[in-house]
């Protein structure tokens, strides 16, 4: 994928209308305030830059999934609201995002304003990439900047339909992503480590695929460790195991061998007679683990093995926490190997989802050189698959 994309630093926007697609789907709770509101401030760069330009800035995004138009919950009132106080500047609201209001208001814009159309999934062909949508989003607008990461693996309206009807520029935000992990995958400070955790094998396997042929060391752990200790004939008690990946993960013990890719699996593991909170800890080796007993976490001796590899890294990027982190009893797997990142001199990258949620929880994520936005998206980036989001923006 080419990833050295045009940005709104190669683009002179004065006077113009600039219609940015940003990631506002912050997390509400019931009473629909916002619990954190760092995807906005995320992007806050890009908007005041394309500001400090002297352009009009039109800003949309997605807020959940609504699936039968207008709902309050989805409404992005409460990001304007936030978006106001952050900027310092007022913030307009088009409740019709493509309708008689927003076309009005898009058309009286100044230089300096900033108008924000509501939920672009209240429109019913958005997630369709539905073209006449695409039109009346660039009717509103002269340039189109996409801040977005997190939606750019989605060919949506206002992803990448858009963009065949205005030129496309990347924001701040989508470019660092992009100089960050297209490095790391171009030319990477080795040796490069990739560490992969959550629940499932299947989940990984495009990523673990693509980083066999790239990477130097890949670190395994979390739930789908267990099937891997499954597959090679080890007792897993009553963990996570995806006994139709157990092939897979054979095939791919030797493919890593043939490569000269170093596997790191599990040693040890921390386990549960239940999965909760409360379940008490204890450590059995890999593959000893009892009939009624559940891995939650990797052990000690594999947390130690797992940082000495990140300490000698000049790249770690990683995806998916190292056991249930959730629960404090079994969380120190996970803090371990955040904590070995944070102290590392190597180039550091998050990949967004459950462990950006990790490394923010233990207050390890100003130490880390991304934390990435996007974490289906930074998935699909390390599959090495196109994002249609970023395919659509003008090469530089
Ligand atoms: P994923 O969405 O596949 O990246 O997985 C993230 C989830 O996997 C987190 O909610 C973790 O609690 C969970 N997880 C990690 N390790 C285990 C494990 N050993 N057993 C059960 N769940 C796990």
């Amino acid at each position: 994928m080419n990833y050295k994309k045009k940005t709104i630093r190669d683009v002179d926007l004065k006077g113009k209308k600039v219609l940015m697609r940003c990631d506002f789907n912050v997390p509400t709770n019931d009473e629909g305030v916002i619990t954190d509101d760092s995807r906005i401030r995320k992007t806050l760069p890009t908007i005041q830059a394309v500001l400090d330009q002297g352009a009009a800035v039109i800003l949309c995004s997605h807020k959940g999934r609504p699936k039968n138009g207008y709902e309050e919950k989805f409404s992005l009132k409460v990001v304007q609201a936030r978006l106001q106080e952050l900027l310092g500047v007022p913030v307009d609201l088009a409740s019709d995002i493509i309708g008689p209001e927003a076309q009005e208001k898009a058309k009286a814009l100044q230089p300096g304003q900033v108008l924000l159309l509501e939920n672009v999934r209240f429109l019913k062909g958005e997630t369709k990439n539905d073209m006449d949508i695409a039109r009346a989003y660039a009717d509103l607008a002269e340039v189109f900047v996409n801040d977005a990461f997190g939606s750019c693996h989605r060919a949506h309206s206002s992803t990448v339909g858009v963009a065949s009807y205005l030129p496309a520029y990347s924001g701040l935000l989508v470019k660092k992503e992009l100089d960050v992990m297209g490095k790391a995958l171009s030319d990477p400070n080795r040796p490069l480590v990739l560490i992969m955790g959550g629940s499932k094998v299947s989940d990984k396997i495009g990523v673990i695929d693509h980083m066999l042929t790239l990477a130097d060391d890949i670190i395994i752990g979390g739930g789908m460790s267990y099937t891997f200790t499954a597959a090679k004939g080890g007792k897993i008690g009553t963990s996570l195991c995806e006994n139709e990946s157990f092939e897979y993960c054979r095939e791919l013990l030797k493919k890593a061998e043939e490569k000269g890719v170093r596997i790191h699996l599990p040693v040890d593991a921390v386990c549960g007679d239940h999965f909760a909170a409360d379940a008490e800890p204890v450590v059995y080796a890999d593959g000893e683990i009892p009939d009624n007993m559940m891995g939650m976490d990797i052990g000690p001796k594999t947390a130690e093995a797992y940082a000495e590899v990140i300490r000698n890294a000049g790249t770690v990027i990683w995806n998916g926490p190292m056991g249930v982190f959730e629960f404090p009893a079994f969380a120190e797997g996970t803090k371990a190997v955040a904590k070995a990142m944070a102290e590392s001199e190597a180039v550091t990258i998050i990949g967004g989802g459950d462990s950006a949620a990790a490394v923010e929880q233990f207050g390890y994520a100003d130490k880390m050189t991304h934390v990435s936005t996007g974490g289906g998206a930074s998935l699909e980036f390390f599959a090495g698959e196109e994002l249609p989001g970023v395919a659509a923006l003008l090469d530089a």
